[in-house]
Protein backbone atom coordinates (compact mmCIF):
# COMPACT_ATOMS: atom_id res chain seq x y z
CA UNK A 1 0.00 0.00 0.00
CA UNK A 2 0.91 3.60 -0.42
CA UNK A 3 3.48 4.97 2.00
CA UNK A 4 3.13 8.01 4.34
CA UNK A 5 5.49 9.98 2.65
CA UNK A 6 6.04 14.05 2.37
CA UNK A 7 7.39 16.66 0.86
CA UNK A 8 10.53 16.07 2.88
CA UNK A 9 11.29 12.89 1.13
CA UNK A 10 14.00 13.29 -1.80
CA UNK A 11 12.82 10.58 -3.82
CA UNK A 12 9.65 9.82 -4.07
CA UNK A 13 6.30 8.68 -6.53
CA UNK A 14 2.95 10.81 -6.37
CA UNK A 15 0.10 9.80 -7.65
CA UNK A 16 -2.11 12.66 -8.51
CA UNK A 17 -5.92 12.05 -9.72
CA UNK A 18 -9.23 13.79 -8.63
CA UNK A 19 -12.29 12.08 -8.07
CA UNK A 20 -13.46 11.75 -11.54
CA UNK A 21 -10.16 9.52 -12.23
CA UNK A 22 -9.24 7.66 -8.70
CA UNK A 23 -10.22 4.42 -9.37
CA UNK A 24 -7.96 4.44 -12.40
CA UNK A 25 -5.77 6.34 -9.99
CA UNK A 26 -6.02 3.46 -6.98
CA UNK A 27 -5.08 0.70 -9.36
CA UNK A 28 -1.79 3.11 -10.43
CA UNK A 29 -0.84 3.27 -7.11
CA UNK A 30 -1.61 -0.26 -6.05
CA UNK A 31 0.70 -1.25 -9.50
CA UNK A 32 3.58 1.42 -7.78
CA UNK A 33 3.40 -0.85 -4.54
CA UNK A 34 4.05 -4.17 -6.30
CA UNK A 35 7.93 -4.07 -6.13
CA UNK A 36 7.53 -3.61 -2.63
CA UNK A 37 10.38 -0.78 -3.20
CA UNK A 38 12.07 1.28 -0.47
CA UNK A 39 10.61 4.29 -2.46
CA UNK A 40 8.01 6.29 -0.68
CA UNK A 41 4.76 5.92 -2.85
CA UNK A 42 1.76 8.11 -1.96
CA UNK A 43 -1.55 9.82 -2.95
CA UNK A 44 -2.05 13.24 -3.91
CA UNK A 45 -4.56 15.22 -4.82
CA UNK A 46 -5.58 16.49 -8.35
CA UNK A 47 -3.76 19.25 -10.44
CA UNK A 48 -6.70 20.56 -12.31
CA UNK A 49 -5.66 18.84 -15.67
CA UNK A 50 -8.05 15.97 -15.91
CA UNK A 51 -6.27 14.81 -19.20
CA UNK A 52 -3.19 14.03 -17.82
CA UNK A 53 -4.68 11.77 -14.79
CA UNK A 54 -3.38 9.40 -13.36
CA UNK A 55 -0.54 11.34 -13.30
CA UNK A 56 2.61 10.40 -11.92
CA UNK A 57 5.54 12.86 -10.72
CA UNK A 58 8.41 10.60 -10.21
CA UNK A 59 10.76 12.63 -8.15
CA UNK A 60 14.80 12.01 -7.36
CA UNK A 61 17.04 14.39 -5.97
CA UNK A 62 15.54 16.94 -6.72
CA UNK A 63 14.47 16.64 -10.40
CA UNK A 64 11.09 15.48 -11.12
CA UNK A 65 9.66 13.67 -14.34
CA UNK A 66 5.57 14.06 -15.27
CA UNK A 67 4.43 10.77 -16.50
CA UNK A 68 0.23 11.49 -18.01
CA UNK A 69 -1.91 8.57 -18.16
CA UNK A 70 0.68 6.54 -16.46
CA UNK A 71 0.39 2.65 -17.57
CA UNK A 72 0.63 -0.21 -14.83
CA UNK A 73 3.52 -1.16 -16.59
CA UNK A 74 5.48 2.30 -16.52
CA UNK A 75 4.41 2.71 -13.06
CA UNK A 76 6.67 -0.59 -11.75
CA UNK A 77 9.13 0.44 -13.90
CA UNK A 78 9.74 3.90 -12.59
CA UNK A 79 9.72 2.49 -8.80
CA UNK A 80 12.35 0.09 -9.59
CA UNK A 81 14.67 2.46 -11.20
CA UNK A 82 14.17 5.24 -8.63
CA UNK A 83 14.95 2.30 -6.40
CA UNK A 84 18.18 1.50 -7.85
CA UNK A 85 18.53 4.88 -7.99
CA UNK A 86 17.65 6.93 -11.01
CA UNK A 87 15.07 8.73 -12.42
CA UNK A 88 14.08 7.44 -15.96
CA UNK A 89 13.10 10.05 -18.66
CA UNK A 90 11.83 8.47 -21.61
CA UNK A 91 8.25 8.99 -22.49
CA UNK A 92 7.98 11.98 -19.67
CA UNK A 93 5.69 14.81 -20.65
CA UNK A 94 7.93 17.30 -18.81
CA UNK A 95 10.91 16.96 -16.48
CA UNK A 96 12.02 19.56 -14.09
CA UNK A 97 14.83 20.45 -11.63
CA UNK A 98 13.54 22.41 -8.29
CA UNK A 99 14.56 22.37 -4.53
CA UNK A 100 14.78 19.14 -3.22
CA UNK A 101 12.61 20.77 -0.35
CA UNK A 102 10.10 22.83 -2.14
CA UNK A 103 6.49 22.70 -0.97
CA UNK A 104 4.94 23.32 -3.99
CA UNK A 105 4.50 21.99 -7.48
CA UNK A 106 7.66 22.51 -9.41
CA UNK A 107 6.53 23.33 -12.77
CA UNK A 108 7.68 22.63 -16.01
CA UNK A 109 8.39 25.95 -18.41
CA UNK A 110 6.81 24.67 -21.15
CA UNK A 111 3.59 23.44 -21.58
CA UNK A 112 -0.01 23.53 -19.92
CA UNK A 113 1.91 23.67 -16.62
CA UNK A 114 3.39 27.14 -17.16
CA UNK A 115 -0.08 28.93 -18.48
CA UNK A 116 -1.89 31.21 -16.20
CA UNK A 117 -0.48 30.99 -12.25
CA UNK A 118 -0.43 28.31 -9.54
CA UNK A 119 -0.80 30.69 -6.71
CA UNK A 120 -3.46 29.06 -5.04
CA UNK A 121 -3.00 26.11 -6.91
CA UNK A 122 0.53 25.80 -6.00
CA UNK A 123 0.35 22.57 -3.26
CA UNK A 124 -2.76 21.26 -5.80
CA UNK A 125 -0.89 17.79 -7.08
CA UNK A 126 1.81 18.17 -5.13
CA UNK A 127 1.68 17.79 -1.07
CA UNK A 128 0.09 15.10 0.86
CA UNK A 129 -3.70 16.77 0.82
CA UNK A 130 -4.30 16.31 4.76
CA UNK A 131 -1.08 16.47 6.27
CA UNK A 132 -0.16 19.51 8.16
CA UNK A 133 3.56 19.21 8.15
CA UNK A 134 3.35 19.62 4.02
CA UNK A 135 0.60 22.29 4.62
CA UNK A 136 2.68 24.60 6.79
CA UNK A 137 6.16 23.90 5.96
CA UNK A 138 7.91 26.82 6.79
CA UNK A 139 4.77 29.11 7.42
CA UNK A 140 2.59 28.81 10.12
CA UNK A 141 -1.41 28.29 10.07
CA UNK A 142 -3.30 31.51 9.26
CA UNK A 143 -5.75 30.65 12.46
CA UNK A 144 -3.40 30.22 14.93
CA UNK A 145 -1.86 33.91 14.16
CA UNK A 146 -5.20 35.93 14.70
CA UNK A 147 -5.60 35.51 18.16
CA UNK A 148 -6.19 39.55 19.97
CA UNK A 149 -5.49 40.59 16.08
CA UNK A 150 -9.34 40.66 14.50
CA UNK A 151 -9.07 44.47 14.11
CA UNK A 152 -5.85 44.22 12.74
CA UNK A 153 -6.64 41.26 10.43
CA UNK A 154 -9.94 43.25 9.64
CA UNK A 155 -8.23 46.36 8.29
CA UNK A 156 -5.62 44.59 6.46
CA UNK A 157 -8.69 42.42 4.36
CA UNK A 158 -9.85 46.34 4.05
CA UNK A 159 -6.59 47.31 2.05
CA UNK A 160 -6.49 43.96 0.03
CA UNK A 161 -9.73 44.85 -1.33
CA UNK A 162 -10.32 41.15 -2.01
CA UNK A 163 -13.39 39.97 -3.80
CA UNK A 164 -15.46 37.02 -3.12
CA UNK A 165 -15.64 34.23 -5.57
CA UNK A 166 -18.42 32.12 -7.31
CA UNK A 167 -22.50 32.20 -7.56
CA UNK A 168 -22.24 30.78 -3.74
CA UNK A 169 -20.32 33.02 -1.84
CA UNK A 170 -22.19 35.58 0.22
CA UNK A 171 -19.65 38.50 -0.99
CA UNK A 172 -19.54 37.72 -4.80
CA UNK A 173 -18.08 39.90 -6.95
CA UNK A 174 -17.96 42.50 -3.44
CA UNK A 175 -15.75 43.22 -1.11
CA UNK A 176 -14.98 40.38 1.58
CA UNK A 177 -14.40 42.61 4.46
CA UNK A 178 -17.48 44.16 3.97
CA UNK A 179 -19.21 41.17 5.30
CA UNK A 180 -16.73 40.38 7.63
CA UNK A 181 -17.36 43.96 9.62
CA UNK A 182 -20.81 43.57 9.33
CA UNK A 183 -21.37 39.76 10.62
CA UNK A 184 -19.12 40.85 13.82
CA UNK A 185 -20.98 44.17 14.41
CA UNK A 186 -24.00 42.43 14.60
CA UNK A 187 -23.35 39.41 16.50
CA UNK A 188 -21.85 41.83 18.98
CA UNK A 189 -25.30 44.34 18.88
CA UNK A 190 -27.48 41.23 19.08
CA UNK A 191 -25.24 39.27 21.58
CA UNK A 192 -25.49 36.38 18.77
CA UNK A 193 -23.48 33.62 17.88
CA UNK A 194 -22.15 34.04 14.31
CA UNK A 195 -21.26 31.10 11.94
CA UNK A 196 -18.81 30.22 8.90
CA UNK A 197 -20.20 28.55 6.87
CA UNK A 198 -17.98 26.98 3.47
CA UNK A 199 -20.30 26.68 0.69
CA UNK A 200 -18.62 23.72 -1.66
CA UNK A 201 -21.94 22.35 -2.76
CA UNK A 202 -21.70 23.07 -6.60
CA UNK A 203 -23.81 21.14 -9.10
CA UNK A 204 -22.85 22.27 -12.38
CA UNK A 205 -20.90 19.26 -13.65
CA UNK A 206 -18.57 21.31 -15.34
CA UNK A 207 -17.30 23.80 -12.38
CA UNK A 208 -14.08 22.18 -11.01
CA UNK A 209 -12.68 24.85 -8.95
CA UNK A 210 -14.31 24.56 -5.69
CA UNK A 211 -13.74 20.52 -6.12
CA UNK A 212 -10.22 20.93 -6.83
CA UNK A 213 -9.14 22.95 -4.08
CA UNK A 214 -10.93 20.39 -1.39
CA UNK A 215 -9.50 17.11 -2.40
CA UNK A 216 -5.89 18.69 -3.31
CA UNK A 217 -5.26 21.27 -0.41
CA UNK A 218 -8.29 20.78 1.60
CA UNK A 219 -6.50 22.42 4.70
CA UNK A 220 -6.25 25.76 3.50
CA UNK A 221 -9.76 26.67 2.86
CA UNK A 222 -10.10 25.49 6.51
CA UNK A 223 -7.50 27.04 8.18
CA UNK A 224 -8.84 30.46 6.47
CA UNK A 225 -12.32 29.52 7.07
CA UNK A 226 -11.16 28.94 10.96
CA UNK A 227 -8.95 32.06 10.76
CA UNK A 228 -12.50 33.85 9.40
CA UNK A 229 -14.24 32.28 12.76
CA UNK A 230 -11.69 33.30 15.24
CA UNK A 231 -12.01 36.74 13.61
CA UNK A 232 -15.43 37.32 14.09
CA UNK A 233 -16.32 35.49 17.16
CA UNK A 234 -17.55 32.31 15.26
CA UNK A 235 -18.77 29.21 17.30
CA UNK A 236 -18.86 26.93 14.97
CA UNK A 237 -17.91 25.67 11.12
CA UNK A 238 -20.14 24.05 8.50
CA UNK A 239 -18.76 22.69 5.30
CA UNK A 240 -21.47 22.31 2.71
CA UNK A 241 -20.70 19.86 0.24
CA UNK A 242 -22.48 17.69 -2.76
CA UNK A 243 -23.67 14.39 -1.08
CA UNK A 244 -22.21 12.42 -4.31
CA UNK A 245 -18.54 13.88 -3.66
CA UNK A 246 -16.78 11.31 -1.52
CA UNK A 247 -13.54 12.01 -2.30
CA UNK A 248 -13.87 15.78 -1.24
CA UNK A 249 -15.97 15.01 1.70
CA UNK A 250 -12.90 12.42 3.05
CA UNK A 251 -10.42 14.89 2.45
CA UNK A 252 -12.35 17.38 4.40
CA UNK A 253 -12.89 14.99 7.48
CA UNK A 254 -9.81 14.49 7.54
CA UNK A 255 -8.35 17.73 7.03
CA UNK A 256 -11.09 19.00 9.67
CA UNK A 257 -9.47 16.23 12.16
CA UNK A 258 -6.04 17.60 11.30
CA UNK A 259 -6.41 21.15 11.74
CA UNK A 260 -8.50 20.97 15.31
CA UNK A 261 -5.38 18.53 16.67
CA UNK A 262 -3.12 21.38 15.63
CA UNK A 263 -4.41 24.54 16.19
CA UNK A 264 -7.14 23.92 18.68
CA UNK A 265 -10.77 22.49 19.42
CA UNK A 266 -12.66 26.09 19.83
CA UNK A 267 -14.26 26.05 16.84
CA UNK A 268 -15.91 23.05 16.21
CA UNK A 269 -15.87 21.84 12.41
CA UNK A 270 -18.35 19.78 10.57
CA UNK A 271 -18.73 18.67 7.19
CA UNK A 272 -22.67 18.16 6.03
CA UNK A 273 -23.99 17.04 2.41
CA UNK A 274 -26.74 18.74 0.50
CA UNK A 275 -28.59 18.21 -2.86
CA UNK A 276 -26.95 17.79 -6.12
CA UNK A 277 -29.19 20.02 -7.24
CA UNK A 278 -27.98 23.49 -9.10
CA UNK A 279 -30.10 25.54 -6.70
CA UNK A 280 -29.02 23.76 -3.56
CA UNK A 281 -25.69 26.13 -4.00
CA UNK A 282 -27.54 29.17 -4.23
CA UNK A 283 -26.41 30.74 -0.83
CA UNK A 284 -30.01 30.86 0.76
CA UNK A 285 -30.69 27.67 -0.40
CA UNK A 286 -27.30 26.42 0.90
CA UNK A 287 -28.98 27.59 4.36
CA UNK A 288 -32.18 26.22 4.04
CA UNK A 289 -30.35 22.60 3.19
CA UNK A 290 -28.22 23.41 5.93
CA UNK A 291 -31.38 23.74 8.17
CA UNK A 292 -32.76 20.30 7.10
CA UNK A 293 -35.27 21.87 5.18
CA UNK A 294 -36.57 19.34 2.12
CA UNK A 295 -37.88 21.73 -0.14
CA UNK A 296 -35.42 24.44 -1.14
CA UNK A 297 -36.48 27.89 -2.02
CA UNK A 298 -34.75 31.26 -2.21
CA UNK A 299 -35.02 33.43 0.99
CA UNK A 300 -36.09 37.05 -0.08
CA UNK A 301 -33.26 39.73 0.81
CA UNK A 302 -32.84 41.48 3.09
CA UNK A 303 -32.40 40.60 5.53
CA UNK A 304 -28.40 38.77 3.90
CA UNK A 305 -27.32 36.01 5.62
CA UNK A 306 -24.92 38.15 7.10
CA UNK A 307 -27.08 39.53 9.28
CA UNK A 308 -29.99 36.55 9.80
CA UNK A 309 -28.93 33.47 8.67
CA UNK A 310 -28.58 30.03 9.78
CA UNK A 311 -31.27 29.52 11.79
CA UNK A 312 -31.27 33.37 12.16
CA UNK A 313 -27.47 33.92 13.69
CA UNK A 314 -25.46 35.99 11.42
CA UNK A 315 -23.46 34.07 9.01
CA UNK A 316 -20.46 34.52 7.10
CA UNK A 317 -20.45 32.14 3.98
CA UNK A 318 -17.92 31.75 1.83
CA UNK A 319 -16.81 29.45 -1.22
CA UNK A 320 -13.71 27.32 -1.30
CA UNK A 321 -12.15 29.93 -4.31
CA UNK A 322 -12.49 32.57 -1.88
CA UNK A 323 -10.90 30.95 1.15
CA UNK A 324 -8.04 30.13 -0.83
CA UNK A 325 -7.74 33.75 -1.99
CA UNK A 326 -7.60 34.79 1.07
CA UNK A 327 -5.34 32.35 2.42
CA UNK A 328 -2.91 33.34 -0.40
CA UNK A 329 -3.07 37.21 0.14
CA UNK A 330 -2.35 37.09 3.92
CA UNK A 331 0.59 34.11 3.64
CA UNK A 332 2.09 34.87 0.58
CA UNK A 333 1.18 38.61 0.06
CA UNK A 334 -1.04 40.44 -2.74
CA UNK A 335 0.98 43.23 -3.97
CA UNK A 336 0.70 43.73 -7.87
CA UNK A 337 -1.19 40.81 -8.19
CA UNK A 338 -4.00 41.06 -10.73
CA UNK A 339 -5.96 44.13 -11.24
CA UNK A 340 -6.54 46.58 -8.46
CA UNK A 341 -10.22 46.68 -8.38
CA UNK A 342 -10.32 42.85 -8.13
CA UNK A 343 -6.71 41.82 -6.97
CA UNK A 344 -5.75 38.10 -7.08
CA UNK A 345 -6.25 35.16 -9.33
CA UNK A 346 -9.67 33.55 -10.58
CA UNK A 347 -10.10 29.66 -10.78
CA UNK A 348 -11.79 28.64 -14.31
CA UNK A 349 -12.34 25.59 -15.70
CA UNK A 350 -12.43 25.24 -19.44
CA UNK A 351 -15.02 23.19 -20.75
CA UNK A 352 -17.56 22.44 -23.99
CA UNK A 353 -16.12 21.20 -27.21
CA UNK A 354 -13.04 20.26 -25.78
CA UNK A 355 -11.59 16.75 -25.45
CA UNK A 356 -11.02 17.07 -21.81
CA UNK A 357 -11.92 20.39 -19.35
CA UNK A 358 -8.96 21.77 -16.98
CA UNK A 359 -8.81 24.22 -14.90
CA UNK A 360 -6.64 26.78 -14.48
CA UNK A 361 -6.18 30.07 -12.59
CA UNK A 362 -5.67 33.14 -14.23
CA UNK A 363 -4.67 36.38 -12.50
CA UNK A 364 -7.18 39.13 -13.07
CA UNK A 365 -5.54 41.05 -15.01
CA UNK A 366 -4.80 38.61 -17.59
CA UNK A 367 -7.32 38.08 -20.12
CA UNK A 368 -9.44 34.88 -20.84
CA UNK A 369 -8.19 34.48 -24.14
CA UNK A 370 -4.99 32.38 -22.37
CA UNK A 371 -7.53 29.25 -21.92
CA UNK A 372 -7.62 28.98 -25.87
CA UNK A 373 -3.90 27.71 -25.56
CA UNK A 374 -4.96 25.10 -22.55
CA UNK A 375 -7.02 22.65 -24.32
CA UNK A 376 -7.72 20.79 -27.68
CA UNK A 377 -10.91 22.58 -29.65
CA UNK A 378 -12.80 20.20 -31.45
CA UNK A 379 -12.44 22.62 -34.62
CA UNK A 380 -12.19 26.22 -34.42
CA UNK A 381 -13.68 28.54 -31.71
CA UNK A 382 -17.23 30.08 -32.70
CA UNK A 383 -18.47 31.35 -29.14
CA UNK A 384 -17.82 30.79 -25.74
CA UNK A 385 -20.09 31.18 -22.51
CA UNK A 386 -18.25 32.63 -19.71
CA UNK A 387 -20.02 32.39 -16.08
CA UNK A 388 -21.48 28.98 -15.54
CA UNK A 389 -24.39 27.66 -17.34
CA UNK A 390 -26.53 31.02 -17.05
CA UNK A 391 -23.23 33.09 -18.29
CA UNK A 392 -22.75 35.30 -20.89
CA UNK A 393 -21.43 33.86 -25.57
CA UNK A 394 -19.32 36.18 -26.65
CA UNK A 395 -17.49 35.71 -29.91
CA UNK A 396 -14.07 36.76 -28.02
CA UNK A 397 -11.74 35.90 -24.99
CA UNK A 398 -10.26 39.14 -25.37
CA UNK A 399 -11.36 40.24 -22.04
CA UNK A 400 -9.64 40.82 -18.56
CA UNK A 401 -10.46 37.94 -15.61
CA UNK A 402 -11.65 40.98 -13.32
CA UNK A 403 -14.96 41.31 -12.10
CA UNK A 404 -15.65 44.58 -13.68
CA UNK A 405 -14.41 43.71 -17.31
CA UNK A 406 -16.51 40.81 -17.56
CA UNK A 407 -19.25 42.95 -16.27
CA UNK A 408 -18.99 45.44 -18.70
CA UNK A 409 -18.63 42.65 -21.34
CA UNK A 410 -21.98 41.53 -19.78
CA UNK A 411 -20.24 38.18 -19.11
CA UNK A 412 -20.38 35.90 -15.72
CA UNK A 413 -18.49 35.56 -12.92
CA UNK A 414 -18.66 31.77 -12.10
CA UNK A 415 -15.36 30.60 -13.32
CA UNK A 416 -16.48 27.83 -16.24
CA UNK A 417 -15.59 29.23 -19.80
CA UNK A 418 -17.22 26.83 -22.08
CA UNK A 419 -15.96 27.11 -25.71
CA UNK A 420 -17.86 26.25 -28.86
CA UNK A 421 -17.12 24.86 -32.11
CA UNK A 422 -18.32 26.07 -35.47
CA UNK A 423 -20.73 23.66 -36.06
CA UNK A 424 -22.56 24.47 -32.92
CA UNK A 425 -26.15 25.90 -33.45
CA UNK A 426 -26.56 28.93 -31.16
CA UNK A 427 -30.64 28.96 -30.59
CA UNK A 428 -29.64 25.35 -29.57
CA UNK A 429 -27.49 26.48 -26.67
CA UNK A 430 -29.35 28.55 -25.29
CA UNK A 431 -32.86 26.68 -25.85
CA UNK A 432 -31.30 23.46 -23.61
CA UNK A 433 -30.49 26.36 -20.95
CA UNK A 434 -33.81 28.22 -21.02
CA UNK A 435 -35.37 24.47 -20.25
CA UNK A 436 -32.77 23.85 -17.67
CA UNK A 437 -33.36 26.92 -15.70
CA UNK A 438 -37.35 26.39 -16.38
CA UNK A 439 -36.89 23.05 -14.75
CA UNK A 440 -34.82 23.58 -11.92
CA UNK A 441 -36.01 26.98 -10.57
CA UNK A 442 -37.03 26.92 -6.84
CA UNK A 443 -40.37 28.16 -7.93
CA UNK A 444 -41.01 30.83 -5.32
CA UNK A 445 -40.91 34.23 -7.15
CA UNK A 446 -42.94 34.56 -10.59
CA UNK A 447 -40.67 36.62 -12.80
CA UNK A 448 -38.03 33.27 -12.41
CA UNK A 449 -40.83 31.17 -12.43
CA UNK A 450 -43.28 32.27 -15.39
CA UNK A 451 -40.35 33.69 -17.14
CA UNK A 452 -38.42 30.73 -17.80
CA UNK A 453 -41.54 29.18 -18.44
CA UNK A 454 -42.45 31.59 -21.56
CA UNK A 455 -38.83 32.30 -22.49
CA UNK A 456 -38.44 28.56 -23.06
CA UNK A 457 -42.04 28.90 -25.18
CA UNK A 458 -40.56 31.80 -27.01
CA UNK A 459 -37.68 29.77 -28.13
CA UNK A 460 -39.75 26.98 -29.43
CA UNK A 461 -41.89 29.02 -31.21
CA UNK A 462 -38.90 30.23 -33.26
CA UNK A 463 -38.93 26.74 -35.09
CA UNK A 464 -42.34 27.55 -35.90
CA UNK A 465 -41.80 30.66 -37.48
CA UNK A 466 -42.35 33.27 -34.70
CA UNK A 467 -39.52 35.19 -33.94
CA UNK A 468 -39.96 38.28 -31.72
CA UNK A 469 -36.69 39.72 -30.91
CA UNK A 470 -38.29 43.02 -29.03
CA UNK A 471 -40.97 40.80 -27.14
CA UNK A 472 -38.24 38.18 -25.99
CA UNK A 473 -35.85 41.34 -24.76
CA UNK A 474 -38.52 42.80 -22.91
CA UNK A 475 -39.30 39.02 -21.39
CA UNK A 476 -35.46 39.05 -20.31
CA UNK A 477 -35.22 42.21 -19.22
CA UNK A 478 -38.27 41.38 -16.50
CA UNK A 479 -36.34 38.41 -15.47
CA UNK A 480 -33.04 40.45 -14.59
CA UNK A 481 -34.82 43.03 -12.67
CA UNK A 482 -37.15 41.26 -10.63
CA UNK A 483 -36.17 38.14 -9.73
CA UNK A 484 -35.72 37.33 -5.99
CA UNK A 485 -32.46 35.48 -6.10
CA UNK A 486 -29.34 35.50 -8.51
CA UNK A 487 -30.89 32.49 -10.50
CA UNK A 488 -33.48 34.29 -11.94
CA UNK A 489 -31.50 37.51 -12.53
CA UNK A 490 -29.00 35.23 -14.49
CA UNK A 491 -31.08 33.13 -16.50
CA UNK A 492 -31.63 35.39 -18.86
CA UNK A 493 -28.14 35.98 -19.61
CA UNK A 494 -27.30 32.99 -22.34
CA UNK A 495 -30.43 34.37 -24.79
CA UNK A 496 -29.87 38.28 -23.97
CA UNK A 497 -25.92 37.67 -25.56
CA UNK A 498 -26.81 35.34 -28.10
CA UNK A 499 -29.17 37.73 -29.37
CA UNK A 500 -26.99 40.37 -29.43
CA UNK A 501 -24.45 38.02 -31.15
CA UNK A 502 -26.04 35.81 -33.10
CA UNK A 503 -29.85 37.39 -34.19
CA UNK A 504 -29.30 36.44 -37.55
CA UNK A 505 -29.06 32.22 -36.84
CA UNK A 506 -32.08 32.96 -34.19
CA UNK A 507 -34.09 34.65 -37.38
CA UNK A 508 -32.67 31.79 -39.79
CA UNK A 509 -35.06 29.55 -37.79
CA UNK A 510 -37.95 31.20 -38.10
CA UNK A 511 -37.14 31.01 -41.65
CA UNK A 512 -37.04 27.14 -41.26
CA UNK A 513 -33.31 26.68 -41.94
CA UNK A 514 -30.98 25.87 -39.09
CA UNK A 515 -27.51 27.47 -40.57
CA UNK A 516 -25.67 24.43 -38.91
CA UNK A 517 -27.65 22.22 -40.09
CA UNK A 518 -27.91 20.63 -36.12
CA UNK A 519 -31.98 21.18 -35.99
CA UNK A 520 -34.12 19.10 -37.01
CA UNK A 521 -37.41 20.35 -38.53
S1 LIG B 1 -35.25 33.66 -8.97
FE1 LIG B 1 -35.89 31.56 -9.48
S2 LIG B 1 -34.66 30.29 -8.16
FE2 LIG B 1 -34.60 32.39 -7.29
S3 LIG B 1 -36.33 32.56 -5.87
FE3 LIG B 1 -37.12 33.17 -7.82
S4 LIG B 1 -37.98 31.24 -8.68
FE4 LIG B 1 -36.58 30.67 -7.06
Amino acid sequence: MAQNGSIEEDTIIRVSTGGKNRIRGREVLHAACEPKASVPIVEVGPTGIQELEPLILATYQGETAFYPQCSLMRVRDLVVALDDGSLPTTGAMAVTEHDPATATLPTPDEGVFALGQRRVLDRSGWILPANTNDYVASRDFLAATVADQATEWLSTLDDTGLRGRGRGDGSCDTRIADAWRTVREISRERDADPVVVVNGNEADPDAEMDRLLLESNPLAVLDAALAAARIIGATNLLVYLNETEDLARDRVNEAAAELTNKVGADIPIEAIAGPDEYTAGELTMAIEALEGNHRLEARLRPPFPREEGLYGRPTLIHTPRTLAQIRAFFVDGGDGIGNDSDPGTRLVTVAGDVETPMTLELATNDTLSVVEHAVKLDGRLKAACVGGVFGGMTRTLDVPAHTNALAAANLGTNGVIELFDQDRCMLSVVGHRASFAEKENCGRCFPCRGGTQQLADMLRDIYDGTFDAEKIRELLRVMHRSSICQFGRDAQRPVATAMNEFESEFRAHADGRCPNGVCTP
